[in-house]
């Protein structure tokens, strides 16, 4: 593919990726055409990916808030006062349970203000990867996460198990049709299929399709000018032409090694409203460095 025709998708993958950024704020404003009276279950949830997990399997029986808001990361955030006010009335809390900063910070605090909480881990039975906590990022990971979810809300609620499990199965189907369309999308590369990122969000997807994920970021910390120049080494040996960055973090030493390159950046984002539309949107984006 000529130069000119990859900067033409990325630029079209980046306003897919704003439109899918600014949509509204579903999971965090009350519910439309909810019932007067039938107020749903109360829910918690740290992250937006788990937030569609819920939503997917509860629908009009859940309620759901989310710690980490847009536009935040795990790796900080702290909650606010009203947040762990929407945690005293919650029923559930379902924690990504891989070790993420949020959780390892403040799931003490949030047992604190709600004892008679129930708190599921939605990491049990996922292998990690060293210390990697984001175990989301995989749509293999995710069906066992909504496994995880519709176990959870059945017992909390049992009265709708029935409305549950099936809206479970629907959406483990669409998770596995996500996961066919995106070997379908990166399988035949054979040649490269190594790819450069500032936040290493991306392990476990990388595991799961046979890639190889290259961190800018190191330990969580921004790149020294040595970690800086070691990256755009690789990014040469490796002949890459895209640096992948998230909206979650700050974008420009990837830029800086983006223009050493003479290639650019491309947002990936690693805690979308939209799993499945953003799983798509991954596998696009990082086609265009493989091809
Ligand atoms: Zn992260």
């Amino acid at each position: 593919m000529d130069k000119r025709r990859r900067i033409v998708i990325g630029v079209l993958l980046a306003a897919v990726f704003l439109i899918a950024v600014s949509a509204t704020d579903i999971y965090i404003a009350p519910e439309a055409g909810r019932v007067a009276g039938e107020e749903g279950i109360g829910v918690v949830v740290t992250i937006l990916p788990q937030a569609d997990f819920v939503k997917n399997v509860g629908g009009d029986k859940v309620q759901v808030t989310v710690m980490v808001p847009p536009g935040a990361s795990p790796h900080t955030y702290e909650p606010t006062a009203s947040q762990l006010k929407e945690v005293s009335k919650a029923k559930i809390y379902f924690k990504v349970g891989s070790g993420v900063e949020f959780e390892r910070a403040w799931m003490g605090k949030i047992r604190a203000v709600n004892p008679d909480m129930q708190v599921v881990d939605c990491a049990k039975g996922i292998t990690k990867l060293g210390k990697d906590p984001h175990i989301w990022n995989s749509p293999i990971n995710a069906k066992v996460m909504v496994e995880h979810i519709c176990d959870g809300l059945c017992q909390a609620d049992p009265n709708h198990e029935a409305y549950y499990t099936e809206n479970r199965d629907k959406y483990l189907q669409e998770l596995d049709d996500v996961d066919a369309y995106i070997h379908g999308q990166l399988d035949g590369f054979t040649e490269n299929r190594v790819f450069m990122i500032y936040h290493p969000a991306f392990g476990y997807f990388a595991n799961e399709y046979n890639l190889t994920q290259i961190a800018i970021e190191h330990k969580g910390k921004a790149p020294t000018p040595k970690v800086i120049q070691d990256c755009v080494n690789k990014a040469r040996q490796y002949n890459l032409s895209y640096i992948y960055v998230a909206p979650q973090f700050a974008t420009q030493n990837a830029e800086a090694i983006a223009h050493e390159i003479g290639g650019q950046t491309v947002f990936m984002d690693p805690l979308p409203r939209d799993y499945i539309a953003n799983m798509r949107s991954i596998a696009a984006s990082l086609s265009l460095e493989m091809e």
